[in-house]
């Protein structure tokens, strides 16, 4: 299988703080790969740096083999590598429906989101309709996002995200501050979407973890620690003193 997204001794420092050393990170096509570790191990930094919202202080990124190092964030979405936004740019005062029509003109390279008549955006029905099924948030089209769950907010959240068509999609913490109760349907939306394209995630809930992922990546203290399946990782001594707990 090959690799999509390639991170080579990538490191990123805040000042003398190295946030991340060195990192190396191979995700394979097709694949749910998470990166787990304690707070501050640099997984968020991570994330920026190969979704290009952070610049690297060393290394390379690379997406289908293309060196993307020097690319921008919408550089690189367009070439099908996103991150999930984060809910504040879901617009509360309106409805689920209209949400992912605004999501989808982003796509289209519309700078003009607010402004654009009902009539226009009706162009993006269907495809809004395709989106919020395979959220799971067809019945609740039509309700302001204000109204719906927090887990609702984190499924239209990668359904806006979708709306991009990434052929590679970055989740931070997908299931972070969710009432239980919707975890499993976040869980099977993420499995879901994961048919069709690669999967990067942090996250830190083991069991969805181990239930979901192809592939983990330990960081520590800005580092690669460990990689491998749930099942390897969790039976390293090195992990389990430093992240899992023994
Ligand atoms: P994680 O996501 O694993 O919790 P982060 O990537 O958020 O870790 O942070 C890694 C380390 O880098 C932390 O010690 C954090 O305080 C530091 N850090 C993150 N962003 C910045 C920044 N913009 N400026 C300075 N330090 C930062």
């Amino acid at each position: 299988m090959s690799i999509v997204l390639e991170a080579r001794q990538v490191s990123k420092n805040f000042g003398g703080f190295h946030a991340v050393r060195n990192v190396n990170l191979r995700v394979q096509e097709g694949n749910i790969h998470a990166l787990i570790g304690p707070n501050g191990a640099g997984k968020t930094t991570l994330f920026g740096l190969l979704t290009r919202f952070h610049s690297a202080s060393s290394g390379s990124i690379f997406l289908k083999g293309e060196d993307i190092t020097a690319k921008g964030p919408a550089e690189v979405a367009l070439r099908g590598l996103c991150r999930s936004f984060q809910i504040s740019s879901i617009f509360p005062g309106l409805t689920l429906r209209d949400n992912v029509r605004v999501a989808l003109q982003r796509r289209y390279g519309s700078s003009h989101q607010f402004w654009l008549p009902s009539r226009v955006l009706s162009r993006f029905d269907d495809e809004a309709e395709q989106l919020l099924d395979l959220v799971g948030l067809t019945s609740l089209a039509q309700r302001l996002c204000s109204e719906v769950s927090y887990g609702r907010k984190r499924a239209l959240e990668i359904a806006t995200t979708l709306a991009m068509q990434p052929k590679v999609l970055l989740l931070d913490e997908p299931i972070a501050g969710m009432a239980a109760g919707d975890v499993p349907m976040i869980v099977e939306l993420i499995r879901s979407v994961a048919k069709d394209r690669t999967v990067v995630m942090v996250e830190h809930n083991l069991s969805v973890v181990e239930s979901l992922c192809d592939k983990v990546t330990v960081l520590v203290r800005g580092e690669v620690m460990a990689e491998g399946t749930y099942r390897e990782i969790r039976d390293n001594p090195a992990v389990r003193e430093a992240y899992i707990g023994a």
